[in-house]
Order: C-alpha cells, then sequence, then structure tokens
C-alpha cells in the first residue's frame, strides 16, 4: 500500500512511520509533510525514502532540499498549502494518513477523499467544520474513511459489520464516547482560574500534540469528537453520550437494541488504531504491548460536570445549531487555545471566547467549502477582536 502521511512529523504522524516501519513489505511511503521541523522531516525522509517531501515555507524548502541532496536522495521538496493538496491527491497513492492539527488540515484532507483515497482520518477539525460537505464528497469519490481517533476507531470496530449511516437499522441505540477527563478532572473549580499550559498539557493518559492536549484539559476534545462522531457515524446529538473514564481503557462503545453494549479496549497508544487502519480489514501487529487486565484492576466512569467543562456543553449546542456553528465554534477553539498556549487567554477565558464569538457570529448554511472557509474566517476575525477587547 503506498501512503501519504500529512503531518507526519507530529505525534500521530512520528506513531505512523513506526507502525510502518514494522511492516516494510506492507507499506511504502510516497510523500511526508512537515510545517516547520525541517530536521525531523529530513531525518524521516533519510529513512522512508519518499517521492515528496512538502514544508509549510520557501526558504524552508530549499534548506530541505539541500539537506535531501547531501544525503544522496532523489526526494522532490515542495512547500505549500497547494502542494498539500497535490500529495494527497497523487494518483499512485492508495491511502492518506490526515495527520494535520487543526483547519489548516481541512482541504488537503478533503482533497484525499475527494481522489477516493483510503483516508486515515486523524485530523477531527476537518469534519467538525465541513462535516456535510465532506461526508457527501467522500462518499461520491467511493474514498473509505477509516477513524484513527481513538474514541471512534473504537467506535467502528464496535458497529455491526457493513455500517452505512443507519442507526436504526443496526438496532444501535446509542453511541458512548468515554473521556479521561483529562489533567483537571478532580482539580478544584477555584483553581481552574491559575493554570498554566505546562499543567494543560501535561495529559495523564495520552502523549499529544500541544493543541489536542488543551482540548483534552478543556474537554473541547470530546465535544469536537461528538460532532465527528455525528458525522462518521450518522449519528444524531441525543444519541451521542459522553462517559468520563479515566482509565481510558475502553476507548468507547456502542449499545444496541437488544442490551447488549459492544466495546473495544486496549492500552492508550494510538499506534493501535493506526494499524488497525492502515490494514483494514486485516490485522497486523502495531507494537502495542498486550492490555494487562490484572494491572488496570479497575474501570470507573462518571458523568462529566458541565460547569467544569463548559466547552463540551457548547459544542452539543453548535451541533444542535446545525450551519455555520461548528466551523465557527473550531475556529474559536484555535484562536483561544492559541492565545491560552501564548499566556494571553487564561485557561477558563478559552470557553468564554468560544461562547462570545457563537454569539456574535450570525448563522448561515455551509453547502460547499467556499461557505466553510468563510464560516472559518469570521470565527476567527470574531474571536480575535473579541479576545482583544478581553485582556
Ligand atoms: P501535532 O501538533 O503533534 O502535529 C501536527 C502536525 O501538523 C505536524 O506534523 C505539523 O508539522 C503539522 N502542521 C501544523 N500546522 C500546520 C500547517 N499550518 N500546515 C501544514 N501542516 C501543519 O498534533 P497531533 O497530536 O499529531 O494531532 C494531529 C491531528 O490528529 C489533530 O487533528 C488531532 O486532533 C488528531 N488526533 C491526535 C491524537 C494524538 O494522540 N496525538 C489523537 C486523536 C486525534
Ligand atoms: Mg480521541
Amino acid at each position: 500500500m503506498k501512503l501519504t502521511i500529512l503531518g507526519a512529523t507530529g505525534s500521530i504522524g512520528v506513531s505512523t512511520l513506526d507502525v510502518v516501519a514494522r511492516h516494510p513489505e506492507r507499506f511504502e511511503v510516497v510523500a511526508l509533510t512537515g510545517h516547520r521541523q525541517v530536521e525531523v522531516l529530513a531525518e524521516q525522509c533519510r529513512r522512508f525514502r519518499p517521492a515528496y517531501a512538502v514544508v509549510g515555507a520557501a526558504d524552508d524548502a530549499l534548506r530541505l532540499a539541500r539537506m535531501l541532496r547531501d544525503a544522496g536522495l532523489a526526494t522532490e521538496v515542495l512547500h505549500g498549502a497547494e502542494a498539500l493538496v497535490q500529495v494527497a491527491s497523487l494518483p499512485e497513492v492508495d491511502a492518506v494518513m490526515a495527520a494535520i492539527v487543526g483547519a489548516a488540515g481541512l482541504s488537503p484532507t478533503l482533497a484525499a477523499a475527494r481522489a477516493g483515497k483510503r483516508v486515515l482520518l486523524a485530523n477531527k477539525e476537518a469534519l467538525v467544520m465541513a462535516g456535510a460537505v465532506f461526508m457527501s464528497e467522500a462518499r461520491q469519490a467511493g474514498a473509505l474513511l477509516l477513524p484513527i481517533d481513538s474514541e471512534h476507531n473504537a467506535v467502528f470496530q464496535s458497529m455491526p459489520h457493513n455500517y452505512a449511516g443507519d442507526m436504526a437499522r443496526g438496532a444501535v441505540r446509542r453511541i458512548l464516547l468515554t473521556a479521561s477527563g483529562g489533567p483537571f478532572r478532580n482539580t478544584p473549580l477555584a483553581a481552574l482560574t491559575e493554570v498554566t499550559p505546562e499543567q494543560a498539557v501535561a495529559h495523564p493518559n495520552w502523549v499529544m500534540g500541544r493543541k489536542i492536549s488543551v482540548d483534552s484539559a478543556t474537554m473541547m476534545n470530546k465535544g469536537l469528537e461528538v460532532i465527528e462522531a455525528h458525522w462518521l457515524f450518522n449519528a444524531p446529538a441525543d444519541s451521542i453520550e459522553v462517559v468520563i473514564h479515566p482509565q481510558s481503557v475502553i476507548h468507547s462503545l456502542v449499545d444496541y437494541a437488544d442490551g447488549s453494549v459492544l466495546a473495544q479496549l486496549g492500552n492508550p497508544d494510538m499506534r493501535t488504531p493506526i494499524a488497525h487502519a492502515l490494514a483494514w480489514p486485516e490485522r497486523i501487529d502495531s507494537g502495542v504491548a498486550p492490555l494487562d487486565l490484572f494491572a488496570v484492576a479497575q474501570l470507573n466512569f462518571e458523568r462529566p460536570d458541565l460547569a467544569r467543562f463548559p466547552c463540551l456543553d457548547l459544542a452539543y449546542r453548535a451541533l444542535r445549531a446545525e450551519g455555520n456553528a461548528a466551523a465557527v465554534l473550531n475556529a474559536a477553539n484555535e484562536i483561544a487555545v492559541s492565545a491560552f498556549l501564548d499566556r494571553r487567554l487564561s485557561f477558563l477565558g478559552i470557553a468564554d471566547l468560544i461562547a462570545a464569538t457563537l454569539d456574535a457570529v450570525p448563522q448561515a448554511a455551509v453547502p460547499d467549502l467556499a461557505a466553510v472557509l468563510e464560516a472559518d474566517r469570521q470565527g476567527r476575525a470574531a474571536a480575535l477582536d473579541i479576545l482583544s477587547r478581553m485582556s
């Protein structure tokens, strides 16, 4: 199978290459992309010898090209947003790992779907922003969408065989998304005003990029995942429930009409869903250690506290509001998280900024990509404007 890995230098990208390296007979890397981490990307190119490598900026492309030439590689180095779209839709590529973080991943991920590729979808923001457009384009092009997000991968594995988006037909009652609750599950509410970026990115169970780590701390990550589940499985908001499960061993569950509840379990290591999606419908070694239930000993469950995690509530509201609301929510969240990481916004200010942005941007329909990008632009502009008045 020939692969393009978008976001190869990130947490998911590195885990993907780890699985790929275990199966050289099975996978060939055609293209790797990174944004600014030229050294990491150069090292990955030396190891996997792709035909193409893509970075963000022209000067980084020159630097990378020189490094690869010196290493005796014939890798063609490209740069910019168009190049991401190009390597996501190369005719010789079978599967695209979509692991760019945030809205920047939308266009290349959509391009892979339009080109009818097997799309390994880690970039949840693409579905949150453009769910309707994305799903309809993927269907038309015959693209196979395989979720990488551990919860959605677990749901995919627990859904009826050949599930095609009809919950009633599959006798599926509910989708239960598990959440760890992040680092602040038990922090006294009064102390949340003071938490720092360092505390927020220190996730108890998963090692991830900075943006998704902050999203996990606010539980906006779970909110985005509720929206993602809605689109992937054609599930109404009322049939998607969030369950806090601090051990992160059950990755999600599906509740059936007969009372059966199917779940997927495993150690919290993204190489499991990555290997699942790479090899589906087969199974391959991922390098993940076998689950030791005696070491886990206990599986606990709690109802999420929406006063503690207002972002989760905001995401449900945006999903129910339909139209541009989810794209605006996502845009405001990206602005808020980056302001928090830069210490320009408090932790609790993240939810306030998103709520105010949702109130500020008028409702609109999003029938096509242009409308989605416009909603994203409006959300960012409104969030930046509100932020400037908050601080
Ligand atoms: P990360 O920050 O570790 O990596 C992000 C990647 O995107 C890097 O390769 C970076 O170079 C690239 N990138 C960043 N900005 C870019 C831009 N403007 N243009 C092009 N490329 C850009 O993030 P991650 O944790 O690997 O997450 C990637 C995606 O996967 C996110 O959408 C995240 O929500 C999702 N995801 C991650 C995990 C996880 O365990 N890390 C789990 C589930 C879902
Ligand atoms: Mg997840």
